[in-house]
Formats: C-alpha cells, structure tokens, sequence
C-alpha cells in the first residue's frame, strides 16, 4: 500500500519536482484512512505542504477512498541506518544544509608553507571537533578556504556518520532566514541550527555586512552552538576586525577562538597545486605548461580556471603545446581563434548549412538546431563560459542561456535526435584531431 501511493504520486509529479522535493519523502504509516509521511528537511516539509498538498491529498483519497486524509512529520534521519523495505525510492539524508563537494578533500588539498597552518588545524579539528573553538579561517579569495572547510566536512560524514554537520554560507544563512520569518517557521529555523547541528560552518561571513538582522540571528545561533561545547567554523574573506559593521560583541565572539590565516602561496605552491588539479581531472598538462600557469596567475582558483580550460583544448585538438597555452590564457576573455571557426565548421556539415548562417540570424529549422546544440555543446563539453559562448556564435547572453535550457531539458527528456547529434560532434572533433 505504502508503495502503491509513492508510485501513484511519482506519476503526477514532474521529474524535476520528484527529484528536488521528494527524494526524501517517505510514507511513515498508514493509520485506517490516514496517510502519515515523513520527510528528513523542515524546509522541504514545509515546501511539500504549500506547493503539493493538493496534489498529495488527491492521491490519497484515490489508492484509500474519498475520506482518506493526510499528515507530513518531520523526522530527523540518522544515516547509518538503512531502510530495507523501502526501495530506491527513498534515500536517507543527514542533516547536510548544503550538498558537500566531494572533490574537497584533505587528500586533494596540497599543503605548503602558506597553508600548513590552516591546514593542520582543521585536520585536528576533524579529529577532535570541538577542541578549537571557534575557528575563525580567513585568506583572499581562492587561496582554499572552502576547499579546506569542506573537506572537515566530507571528513567527518565519512569517519563519523552520526555528527550533523552543517555547511552553508552566510548567504544560505539569511535567505532560510527570511524564508522561516515569512513562513512563519522561525521556531524550526532555529532548532535546526541551533540544537540539531553538530558541526556548523558558515562560509564567506562578509556577505552579512549591512544586513543587521541576520547578524543578530547568526550571533545567537554561534552563542547556543558554542556553549554546547560543538563546533563552530567562520569562513572569512578578511579578518574579523575588518568586518566593519559587525557589532562589537560578535566581533569578539569570533577573535576568542584560533585565528587562521592561509597566506599568499608561492609559485612553487602553485606548481604543485596545477600539477594535482590537472591529475585530479585525469588530464595530462605538460610541466612546463603549468610552470607556465603558475607564473602568471597568483591563486589556486585562477589555476584551476585555467588548466579546465586547457583540458577543453585538448579535448578538442588532443594535443596542447605552450605557445598554444599561452595563446589561449593571455587573452582569457576571447577563445582561441582555431577553436571557434573548427566548431561552427563541424556544425556545418553535420547540419547541412553555411557556417555563415550558423552565425546569421535565421531561424530555419536545421539552422536554428545547429546553433541550439553547438551553444550547449560549447559550453558543456568544451567548458567555455556563456559569455564566450556568446561571442564565438554572435549572440546575446540570454539567447546562449535560453538555447542551452532548451537542450538541458530535452536530453532530460530523453531525446534521442538531440543524443545524436552530440556524439557525431563528438566524433567529427576527435577524427579532427586525429587528422591533425
Ligand atoms: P576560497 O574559498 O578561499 O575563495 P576555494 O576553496 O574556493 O577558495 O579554492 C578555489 C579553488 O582552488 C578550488 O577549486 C580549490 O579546490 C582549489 N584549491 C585551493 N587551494 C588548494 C590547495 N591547497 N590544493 C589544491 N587545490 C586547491
Ligand atoms: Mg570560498
């Protein structure tokens, strides 16, 4: 019967709908004619009751007869424990505010004078939670703050599965801030933070410059956490001082932990960062391509931006050189010129037009496809901005984003034309570069 109500629910709702709000929705119990169902989120408790409560009633009444009603609770989920009768419908949740990359990983952060610091204190941290406390991180932008501070929590999820750990940033902070106040569910909002997390990082702090209220808010959540001994992570693009309109006693709230501070690196530093960056993406970069990279650009963030878009190099020419490198990181803004005109050339053929047209505005039907799947290839596969995108196919920044949605929903849908036409691109880039 259980299963009888999520499929029938599954069929009314779309897909998008079903994978962002009912991953987690669950029947708990059937009591006589009432439904209870459990969801692991306040939030999305909250949500599947504004926005599906018509829809899930109707469906209820349908599998149980005219007079069955329904009920949602909030449960909290411990991950450890697995639901066997309940198939892969339903996935089981800790209280991750915000999904971790699981890329940022103590392994796939390298340390060196600039970081070790940092680095070991948020390594002890994940051992021993609550023994710096607070931590107070704090660098220029791109130097690894967030890498560092959920890679504790990606630690932590795996060594120790029974710790909440919370990571969001102070922007994440404010908006369900504002959304409980408008919803009238301040009381949840604050039980989430303030009783229910273990570990509670707050990445870029300096979004709440100006905005008082979700100062004073966070200011009392960081008190309840702290004196109940758990673990408490600012992320900070400037020391607290710094954050100017931060009230005084907040201020000292953050200075009474340990200060961190991750320094400029080196180019050595950022030679070894570029060279497990490109390793990490299963791409070979010659050394002196990324000694190359790592005399030009100053942060990890920047190596990072660069060497993706070598590897889309590469992946279309399968080969990359220096001076190639060269050509195509000093002018960031503009992609390399081969790059464009190969592109709208293999466009061509596949879809039988002029790549004069491609670049026109007409709208005939294969025209038109050649462009939509070229944007969207463009961007995926070959890891340009939109912006650029933008430029190698002469339109609007908004023509380039509404194309790509329009290919993003039709590969959701499953459209196998669309599939086609991207392998044949595929194929005609690699045959390419074979040729070359
Ligand atoms: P911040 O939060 O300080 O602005 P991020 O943590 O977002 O910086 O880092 C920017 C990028 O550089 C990320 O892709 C991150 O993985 C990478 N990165 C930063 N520091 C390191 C490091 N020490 N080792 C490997 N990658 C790093
Ligand atoms: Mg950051």
């Amino acid at each position: 019967m259980k299963d009888n109500i999520l499929s029938a629910l599954k069929e009314k709702i779309s897909r998008q709908n079903w994978e962002s709000w009912f991953l987690d929705f669950n029947v708990k119990k059937i009591e006589d004619k009432h439904v209870v169902f459990e969801v692991g989120n306040i939030f999305i408790k909250d949500r599947l009751e504004q926005k599906f409560s018509k829809i899930i009633s109707k469906v209820v009444k349908e599998v149980l007869g005219k007079d069955a009603t329904f009920e949602i609770v909030y449960k909290e989920i411990d991950i450890t424990q697995k639901n066997e009768e309940k198939g892969p419908l339903v996935r089981k949740r800790p209280l991750l505010i915000t999904p971790l990359n699981p890329k940022y990983t103590f392994e796939n952060f390298v340390v060196g004078n600039f970081n070790r610091f940092a680095y070991n204190v948020f390594l002890e941290a994940s051992k021993k939670p609550g023994y710096y406390n607070p931590i107070f991180l704090y660098s220029g932008v791109g130097l690894g703050k967030t890498h560092l501070a959920q890679a504790l929590g990606n630690y932590l999820l795996e060594n120790d599965p029974d710790l909440k750990v919370a990571y969001l940033t102070s922007e994440d902070f404010m908006n369900e801030m504002f959304y409980a106040i408008k919803n009238g569910t301040t009381e949840e909002f604050r039980e989430k933070y303030r009783k229910k997390a273990d570990i509670l990082i707050i990445d870029d702090i300096q979004f709440l410059i100006g905005i008082k209220s979700a100062q004073v808010e966070l200011f009392h959540t960081f008190n309840a956490i702290h004196e109940a001994g758990k673990q408490i992570i600012i992320c900070s693009d400037r020391t607290p001082q710094e954050l100017k309109d931060f009230h005084s006693r907040m201020i000292s709230r953050f200075q009474m932990g340990l200060l961190v501070k991750i320094e400029n690196p080196t180019k050595e530093d950022l030679f070894k960062i570029g060279k497990k960056i490109s390793k990490l993406k299963g791409v070979e970069i010659n050394d002196e391509i990324i000694d190359y990279i790592s005399s030009i650009y100053d942060n990890p963030r920047l190596i990072h931006g660069a060497i993706l878009k070598l590897i889309a190099y590469k992946n279309l020419y399968g080969s990359l050189n220096l001076s190639i490198a060269q050509s195509i990181l000093t002018n960031p803004s503009k992609p390399p010129k081969a790059l464009e005109e190969k592109l709208i050339e293999i466009l061509s053929d596949i879809f039988e037009c002029s790549p004069e047209e491609i670049l026109s505005s007409k709208r005939t039907k294969n025209i038109s496809y050649a462009r939509k799947v070229g944007m969207y290839y463009a961007a995926k596969k070959l890891n340009l901005s939109t912006r650029d995108v933008g430029k190698v196919f002469n339109k609007s920044h908004s023509s380039v984003v509404q194309n790509i949605n329009q290919v993003e929903k039709l590969i959701k849908e499953g459209n196998i034309i669309i599939k086609n036409y991207l392998k044949q691109i595929d194929k005609a880039t690699k045959n390419f570069a074979q040729g070359e």
